[in-house]
């Protein structure tokens, strides 16, 4: 979410300090899944509008700090596929096959939920997952978060507006006298964009008076990458929380864990070979394919599970983005660009979903 900041400040030629306590997207968006999945389409709502136009945008948004860099992000509109094990889920399906005809359509653009007997391709799915047939979903991308992470530094890295620091901790705010400290010492700012994942949420609890419950919490996540002879354009594959997620490169992610309770926040452990297990019933391809890294990071979960966006209600200089829990990379570009127009004083050209205000994360927190 900061990298994403930092290239609409350079945008926008705003003079910009990025302080990160560690690397560059060292944190949980250093990880390696990428999913960029849609909301279901059914019950439309201004917030899945929000994520729609977000994951329409994203493609061209990454075209362009591609194009900056010379370096691929990983990015691909490859789709996703959702088996239905049984009759009823079809008939579900076949509704949100409609919604889909309605809701997701941008300007010509148009994107689909096929509902199919079989599927649109062999050797990926194993057809005994999808008694019932299969959702092919058009919309749905993904992206390599490490690829993705190090091209936003390397388009940081050579800014005329943005000072990247690296291994530089901030250890706390001080919005009225407009000072962070950094390192032992004290930088002063106009505004500041709090982009600290997880971390975000202690450092916003310090300067939000009369709150009953946390702001947010950190919810552990496991994954795996495989190492695969697969054709990268494959669809992802979704089900019951398992996503398998074809790369480029010969590389398969696997994932993800839902920790919310958690003795170390990076270790891995028998409930990601559990995921791994699944991944190769499911998909035969994976069934002699060997691990090649195994992986967990901590994502931020505001209180009310929406992002966490905009000024602070007493502190008007401090701006949250934080809270993409486990969409982050599909909106994320979005939600940091209404966090600059925030802090510049200008108009977004879109408006964030009232949910995502901090003012609605603060008042739940309160209660
Ligand atoms: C296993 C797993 C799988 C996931 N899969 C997906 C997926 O498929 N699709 C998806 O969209 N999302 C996914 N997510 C969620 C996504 O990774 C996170 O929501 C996202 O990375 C959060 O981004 P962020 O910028 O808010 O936080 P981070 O990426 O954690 O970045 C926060 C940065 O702030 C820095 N920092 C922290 N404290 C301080 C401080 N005091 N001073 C200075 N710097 C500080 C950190 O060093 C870090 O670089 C997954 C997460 C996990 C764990």
């Amino acid at each position: 979410m900061g990298l994403w900041a930092a290239v609409h400040a350079e945008r926008r030629g705003m003079k910009t300090l990025l302080a990160d306590a560690g690397r560059l997207g060292g944190g949980a968006s250093g990880g390696l899944l990428g999913a960029l999945m849609p909301h279901m389409p059914d019950r439309w709502s201004e917030k899945k509008q929000f994520q729609f136009d977000a994951l329409v945008s994203l493609e061209a948004e990454i075209a362009a700090i591609e194009a900056a860099t010379g370096l691929s992000a990983g990015y691909r509109r490859s789709g996703r596929l959702i088996p239905l094990p049984k009759p009823h889920l079809r008939k579900i399906a076949l509704g949100h096959s409609a919604d889909a005809e309605s809701h997701w359509r941008a300007g010509e653009r148009r994107f689909h939920w096929h509902v199919l007997d079989g599927l649109p391709g062999e050797g990926w799915v194993d057809p005994a997952a999808g008694e019932s047939g299969f959702v092919h979903d058009t919309l749905a991308a993904r992206v390599a978060p490490r690829a993705l992470t190090a091209a936003l530094a390397a388009f940081l890295r050579e800014a005329r507006h943005v000072r990247v620091l690296e291994q530089a901790e901030v250890t706390g705010i001080d919005p009225l006298r407009g000072t962070a400290s950094l390192a032992g010492e004290a930088v002063a700012f106009g505004r500041c964009v709090l982009a600290a994942g997880h971390r975000s949420f202690p450092l916003l609890e310090e300067l939000t008076p009369g709150l009953q419950k946390p702001l947010g919490q950190a919810v552990k996540g496991q994954a795996a990458l495989l190492a695969a002879d697969i054709d990268p354009g494959l669809p992802t594959i979704f089900r019951d929380g398992l996503y398998v997620v074809a790369h480029e490169g010969g590389h398969v992610a696997v994932g993800s864990t839902s920790e919310n309770s958690f003795a170390d926040p990076f270790s891995t452990d028998e409930q990601l070979d559990a995921l791994i297990e699944a991944a190769r019933e499911m998909v035969p391809a994976l069934r002699g394919a060997p691990v090649v890294e195994r992986w967990a990071g901590l994502r931020p979960k505001a209180i009310d599970r929406d992002p966490m966006v905009g000024a602070h209600p007493q502190n008007r200089n401090l701006i949250a983005l934080t809270g993409g829990f486990k969409v982050s990379f599909g909106l994320a570009h979005r939600l940091a660009e209404a966090a600059i127009c925030i802090a510049s004083d200008a108009n977004a050209e879109f408006l964030l979903p009232e949910s995502f205000a901090i003012s609605n994360h603060i008042a739940v927190s309160s209660r």
